[in-house]
């Protein structure tokens, strides 16, 4: 049997794209967002997906079907119970 964070290390992604170089899913893919979660592992998605945000805005607002600055917030942060308006003022603390 695989450890789930060994088969999670070929899911990664990097700008412009941000698209999972294992499976071309949009990142983060369907690998990390069926990951069932408890406390402790929102916390440790957190501090980690937290950093990809900035970049992420950077790279993918403004694209003509791209989504849109808080799109991309409920997006990276996807374990997070989040409503349109804390995305929203989470985007302009990240853009
Ligand atoms: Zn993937």
């Amino acid at each position: 049997m695989v450890r789930p964070a060994l088969a999670l290390e070929r899911h990664c992604a990097a700008g412009p794209t941000w698209r999972c170089a294992a499976d071309g899913e949009p990142f983060p893919c369907a690998a990390w967002r069926s990951l069932p979660l408890d406390d402790r592992l929102r916390g440790a998605l957190l501090a980690g997906f937290t950093l990809f945000l900035r970049p992420a805005i950077h790279d993918l607002r403004g694209r003509p079907e791209g989504p849109t600055p808080p799109q991309i917030v409920r997006r990276f942060l996807w374990f997070l119970p989040m409503t349109d308006e804390e995305a929203r003022a989470t985007a302009l603390r990240y853009r």
